[in-house]
């Protein structure tokens, strides 16, 4: 056997894996992984395929679990450690369920990760503002850069981030040289050190979806674990948004499950930024498969190019982040590169350049789309 298909072999094999370390037959440090992975492989086995209280759903979430590659069951293992408590499912019940997705190792981290945050919202006494931080900084690497990590509730970083893209947009007209992620690594900087007076031009303001039947609940007080997605790519819950963030959102836009778009709210701009808005609305994520870059961060592509007699219309009109618009097969008639953007009935999807079947985004996110809402 070659040693591709080995490897082939073991994308599918990584609960077989885990109970031959636990064998004690194998020592996971003889595989040639660094030692952390080596480490983590021991736990996971110890944990698989170790003793429990729970035997049953230990064999149960081990039967759901084979097929899976070891990475993706390290991805789920790191959720379920951060599984509330006070969650209203056990540890082990979230892996049997966690250990049943299929997909690609980052669309089961995603979800996984969507999953336990569903479970941890709805806990008692949840609240995730005790575990920000700020970390790092301490290294210099062989370039002589030092890297920082900074953890934030996640409206708090999408409201950091609409404040530093505001910085950065000026930057970057001052001087076009400047790549999109030196000038918010300028723009962090300038700011931390108060060298540029913050929020000196009001960020964007997020842009709901709501389908209509969630929407006429929530008014009457009923939809109160309603989760709704909102364009910087996080949810948040109709508690929530009641009582901290209806005040602070400039745009609401309620679509018909069946009539489709009814109307933009508190809408007072021209009509171009409407249509910006509705594409917005129509996708939360970048449609392209595996894309994880917001709404609010992407750019307007034209589905039918401008060049090619395309027209400024919300038809015509999709979200697309920088790197996607810039590498879309604008010309359906050249041969396929990279693959493009189309609109189909449903919404938008992405047909891949193997001229395989259209695909679409699997983000989390991307499923409280308006579109997906609708269908
Ligand atoms: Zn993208």
């Amino acid at each position: 056997m070659r040693a591709a298909e080995m490897i082939c072999t073991l994308a599918t094999q990584g609960m077989e894996l885990l109970e031959d370390i636990a064998s004690g037959e194998f020592r996971s440090g003889d595989f040639g992984q660094t030692s952390s992975v080596a480490g983590s492989w021991e736990r996971l086995a110890a944990v698989y395929f170790g003793a429990t209280r729970q035997r049953k759903l230990q064999a149960a979430a081990v039967a759901a679990g084979r097929g899976l590659p070891v990475a993706a069951i390290e991805k789920i293992e790191r959720h379920v450690r951060r599984l509330s408590r006070n969650a209203a499912i056990s540890a082990w019940e979230m892996r049997v369920e966690l250990c049943a997705l299929r997909g690609t190792v980052d669309d089961i981290d995603r979800e996984a990760a969507a999953r336990v945050l569903a479970h941890n919202r709805q806990a008692p006494g949840s609240d995730n503002r005790g575990l920000r931080a700020f970390r790092g900084g301490k290294n210099t690497d062989a370039q002589g850069l030092s890297t920082a990590t900074l953890t934030l509730p996640a409206r708090d970083m999408a409201t950091y981030k609409a404040h530093l893209k505001v910085t950065a947009d000026a930057l970057r007209a001052a001087d076009p040289t400047l790549s999109w992620e030196q000038a918010m690594a300028d723009a962090a900087y300038q700011h931390g050190i108060g060298g540029i007076r913050a929020g000196a031009v009001p960020p964007p303001t997020p842009f709901a979806v709501v389908p209509a039947p969630d929407y006429a609940s929530y008014w009457r007080g009923e939809g109160g674990d309603t989760v709704f997605g909102l364009n910087d790519g996080t949810t948040i819950t109709g508690r929530d948004w009641v009582t901290q963030e209806l005040a602070s959102i400039g745009h609401v836009g309620i679509f018909h499950p069946v009539d489709g778009p009814i109307d933009l709210y508190r809408e007072n701009r021209f009509a171009n930024e409407k249509q910006r808005l509705l594409a917005m609305a129509e996708n939360l994520i970048c449609p392209v498969p595996g894309c994880t870059t917001a709404a609010s961060e992407c750019q307007i592509h034209h589905l039918t190019a401008w060049e090619a007699g395309g027209e400024t219309n919300s038809a015509n009109l999709s979200v697309a982040c920088r790197v996607h618009n810039g590498r879309n097969d604008d010309d359906p008639a050249a041969p396929p590169r990279n693959g493009r953007l189309v609109r189909e009935p449903g919404g938008i999807v992405f047909h891949p350049p193997d001229g395989g079947p259209p695909r679409t985004n699997k983000h989390p996110v991307q499923a409280l789309s308006a579109m997906a809402l609708l269908s």
